[in-house]
């Protein structure tokens, strides 16, 4: 009994020293644990490391989530870059995760709903500066694109004219400013091929997201490995199809009952309003954790990834409710995806 209260007592005596310490001396100690804390920032330099990786930079929906950036997804396949989807905050995101920007060769577009591309103007800005880009950056996408990338070029070209003036033009080249649009045409009932080479394969094919046409579901192949990615749908026996036998799949997913939940307090809170019918909308058009399950069963998926999180799921405390069912619908691994999630796969391995 004797040494609790000893030790006790010293504890007590340490943290009275800290507290003491920090008032008397809050400028000083602040600067040490500044300079301790970036210390810890190398991350590992994934371009330099073979296999495939995804980098969850972004696992929210349009519903506020504090915890959860918009729709982004960052792919790297033996040192090649690729953004899928870059929502807001997508760009901060990436850096935080230690993404190659420098070597992003490409951004895909799985559909044009603003919460999946309203990050792009800064997702360009970055490869354009760190990559040191000296041809525009190749931006691929569903009909549209072009529109959405001559937008995006026209909003941030004067911020380019400053960035020139101030970095010089070996970093920051006007010739390698902004995107280029490269339209995917995607062919009903077959799988369409975005990018394919001897290293990587990337493949689309469309989805169900009705009114939104069209939308994509993606695949990624490289060195035996794969990963698969819904984009924005339903329960769809295509993307089913395209996931065949992947190492991950990642599913957009919306947990209905948790929505209807909302509905019911907006109901009661301001009977009418706006929000009430979008709630009811956007039900029809996303896939529940139970049915991105029965996906990715049926695909024998070796992993499920859920994201495009909704309703906002702040606390870990409800995971439980979100997921329902689904973990007796897949018999694989479920994760909730996080932002800042990292999924490496060995090559071949
Ligand atoms: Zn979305
Ligand atoms: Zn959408």
């Amino acid at each position: 009994m004797k040494w609790v209260l000893r030790f006790a007592r010293v504890f007590v005596i340490a943290v009275a020293t800290c507290a003491a310490a920090w008032l008397l001396f809050p400028r000083p100690i602040s600067e040490f644990i500044f300079r301790t804390a970036i210390s810890l920032q190398s991350l590992p330099d994934t371009a330099q490391q073979d296999g495939l990786h995804v980098f969850l930079c972004g696992t929210g929906s349009p519903l506020p989530d504090p915890t959860r950036s918009g729709p982004c997804l960052g792919i790297v396949a033996g040192g090649r870059a690729f953004v899928i989807d870059p929502g807001e905050g997508a760009a901060r995101r990436l850096m935080n995760m230690g993404f190659p920007a420098g070597a992003i060769e490409a951004v895909i577009l799985s559909h044009l709903h603003s919460d999946h591309i309203d990050g792009l103007g800064n997702i360009l800005l970055q490869a354009w500066i760190v990559g040191g880009r000296k041809v525009p950056l190749p931006v691929y996408g569903p009909a549209g694109v072009e529109n959405v990338v001559s937008g995006v070029n026209e909003m941030f070209r004067i911020d380019s004219t400053f960035r020139t003036a101030h970095h010089g033009t070996e970093i920051a080249d006007p010739a390698g400013y902004g995107a280029i649009p490269r339209f995917i045409d995607l062919v009903p009932f077959k799988f369409t091929e975005v990018i394919a080479d001897a290293e990587v394969r990337i493949t689309a094919t469309a989805v169900s997201h009705a009114p939104v046409h069209p939308a994509m579901g993606l695949r990624i192949d490289h060195a035996g490995r794969s990963v698969s990615f819904s984009g924005d749908t339903v329960y769809d026996p295509r993307f089913v199809k395209l996931s065949k036998d992947v190492d991950l799949m990642l599913h957009d997913a919306m947990q209905h009952w948790m929505i209807g939940a909302f509905e019911e307090q907006a109901q009661a809170l301001a009977p009418g309003a706006v929000a009430i019918k979008i709630l009811q909308d956007i039900v029809d058009y996303h896939a529940t954790p139970e049915e991105a399950a029965k996906a990715a069963q049926e695909a024998n998926a070796g992993e499920l990834v859920l994201t495009h999180i909704a309703p906002p799921l702040p606390l870990r405390l409800f995971y439980p409710a979100f997921l329902g069912d689904a973990p007796q619908v897949f018999d694989g691994p479920i994760t909730v995806g996080e932002d800042g999630m990292i999924f490496s796969f060995a090559p071949n391995g």
